[in-house]
């Protein structure tokens, strides 16, 4: 797959990644991997967010589909332990973290960022630096922030302001603009082109 064919590639509970489909890594920061194909986007990001005084601390790259589904597994006993039932724990465990295959940390193709001195995922991310940084430049870099506030209807993940996926500038620029998810986007698309 070419890179523009990664850019528009879909990934949630509905689709997951195609079974021949191959990653080629390259490490960004620590021992944080992307696809080699976007690894000169983050570099660029993470240096001039620096540049502006903003430190971008990733926290969760590249990750294979065996990882996913041991943590998917944790996720789901940790749940069962509080007393939910195994469906439960199931439903619950599936609106913070994508089904083994269906997450787009499993194609390389999406990045956790948060800062050094903020590096707890919740809501609250979006009041740092590091966010307003992100929110204000991060579609330059090819990135958008996946799961916004009130769509998870749409993509089914709660709000996630540290969730960055790579969609390269152009469509970025589009997605960011028109306030869409990738998901509304890619429909949109094809409507244009049919
Ligand atoms: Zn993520």
């Amino acid at each position: 797959m070419d890179l523009s064919e990664k850019c528009t590639l879909l990934l949630n509970s509905e689709h997951s990644l195609p079974s021949d489909y191959v990653v080629e890594l390259e490490t960004v920061q620590e021992v944080h991997q992307v696809d080699k194909d976007i690894a000169g986007f983050v570099r660029n990001m993470l240096d001039d967010a620096k540049a502006d005084g903003v430190d971008l601390l990733i926290c969760s790259s590249y990750r294979s589909v065996a990882r996913q589904r041991e943590l998917f597994e944790q996720r789901i006993k940790k749940h069962m332990s509080e007393g939910m039932t195994y469906e439960e724990a199931k439903a619950k465990t599936g609106l913070s973290l994508a089904i083994p295959g269906h997450s787009e940390h499993n194609s390389g193709l999406a990045l956790d960022i948060v800062t050094p001195r903020y590096q707890i995922l919740d809501d609250d991310f979006d009041k740092t630096e590091a966010f307003k940084w992100l929110d204000k430049n991060a579609h330059k870099y090819g990135f958008i922030l996946r799961y916004p506030k009130n769509k998870t209807y749409i993509t089914k993940i709660k709000y996630e302001p540290w969730h960055y996926r790579f969609v390269g500038p152009e469509h970025a620029k589009r997605i960011k603009e028109k306030g869409l998810t990738l998901e509304e986007y890619l429909e949109e698309l094809k409507n244009v082109s049919s």
